[in-house]
């Protein structure tokens, strides 16, 4: 029943944004969902970080092509991860909208400021044999929300990138503990095994898609099987980077 009043609402917000127009979500002005003034204070993903997994490095005059300890000792099976945004702030709101209260339709909004640099960053990648893969939610969240956001921001990547999404190749074979609730060797634990690839396939170069991208041991994990399964190289796209 809750889920239900939940869609409901989810709907009457999307119905008045239709016909009433667009609020800033930050700010509520009248206009766009995100304003001008609040377009420059989303926490854009900058600083230091490491260049594999983007984990904030702390320290003065560090110069780029650093890596952190975990990377040093513990490289990944993918390459790089891509992330616009810290998980901070006022749009750590925005996508716990998207993820626990039906928001789905905020994620092409939220794709609006970062379009450009995202196309720049993928730029690079051969379009004829890159594919799109969204990390698997388990079948019963999947029911339960109705959606898998990352799905959804798979969809939305693929339109700007022009790169085609691969659905149903990462499948989730085990049932596992939400990772928000568990320490970080928790999640390390927890994670082991819990993916697979529906059909061994030699493909060039995949860019997994997660939301939120935390402690790295999911995408760790599924890079892992993504590889043994057939593929070359792995990119990242997380829409968010927490800062741990
Ligand atoms: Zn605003
Ligand atoms: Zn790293």
């Amino acid at each position: 029943m809750y889920h239900f009043f939940k869609q409901i609402n989810a709907f009457f917000d999307n119905f008045i944004s239709f016909w009433i127009g667009e609020k800033c979500y930050f700010c509520g002005e009248p206009g766009k969902f995100i304003c001008d003034i609040c377009i420059l204070k989303l926490p854009f993903l900058e600083g230091n970080t490491c260049i594999k997994c983007l984990t904030p490095l702390q320290g003065a005059n560090l110069n780029n092509n650093l890596l952190c300890g975990e990377c040093l000792k513990n490289p990944p099976d993918f390459k790089q991860v891509y992330a616009p945004f810290w998980y901070e702030g006022r749009l750590k709101d925005l996508i716990q909208d998207v993820k626990f209260r039906q928001r789905y339709y905020y994620i092409p909004k939220i794709f609006v400021p970062i379009k450009e640099k995202v196309i720049n960053f993928f730029k690079t990648l051969d379009l004829r044999k890159s594919f799109i893969v969204p990390v698997p939610l388990s079948k019963a969240r999947k029911i339960l929300r109705g959606y898998n956001q990352s799905h959804l921001i798979a969809n939305e990547l693929s339109k700007i990138v022009k790169i085609p999404v691969l659905y149903n190749y990462l499948i989730k074979v085990k049932e596992i503990k939400p990772m928000m609730t568990l320490s970080r060797e928790e999640r390390f634990k927890n994670i082991k095994g819990a993916f697979s690839v529906a059909k061994k396939n030699s493909v060039d170069t995949i860019i997994l898609v997660d939301d939120i991208i935390t402690t790295t041991a999911t995408i760790r994990e599924a890079s892992y099987v993504l590889k043994k399964g057939g593929c070359n190289e792995i990119y990242i796209f997380g829409l968010c980077r927490a800062k741990n």
